[in-house]
């Protein structure tokens, strides 16, 4: 299989619900998120798709969506009174915002909404919190 991968840089805020530890405070990251995508087979001049689309279709997704936002848990204690002061700022996610689950929602919702009609399939999303730590999530 030919896969390709872009990669993009954004700065995000997150609280994990339940951690046991230093996530369960707001903080936040300088997220590297890869892209993995494949396509059934090449185009006439020999490529999957275009870094360009790859560009215009995920990364940005990323920049409107989540760079400089702080991603809540929508059932997190603290969404709805911060939200109450800064509706703008806050994301609410179904999903508890670890790297993880980040991960598999870019791969299970973002993807096949920004790829619509293109060919292509994003099949794996790694999401690094710091250089030392990342999480990856792969369509199986
Ligand atoms: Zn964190």
């Amino acid at each position: 299989m030919i896969s390709i991968s872009r990669y993009h840089d954004i700065s995000s805020g997150h609280r994990v619900v339940g951690h046991e530890n230093k996530c369960s405070h707001l903080h936040g990251h300088n997220f590297r998120v890869h892209f993995t995508v494949t396509a059934e087979r090449l185009d006439d001049i020999g490529r999957i798709i275009d870094f360009s689309i790859i560009k215009a279709q995920l990364c940005d997704w990323l920049e409107t969506h989540w760079d400089h936002r702080f991603l809540m848990y929508e059932a997190d204690e603290l969404r709805i009174p911060l939200q109450k002061i800064a509706s703008e700022d806050i994301v609410s996610c179904p999903f508890n915002p670890t790297a993880e689950n980040m991960a598999q929602y870019l791969c299970e919702v973002v993807g096949p909404q920004q790829l619509k009609g293109t060919g292509c399939q994003l099949i794996k999303c790694t999401i690094e919190e710091t250089r030392k730590c990342s999480a990856t999530y792969e369509i199986s």
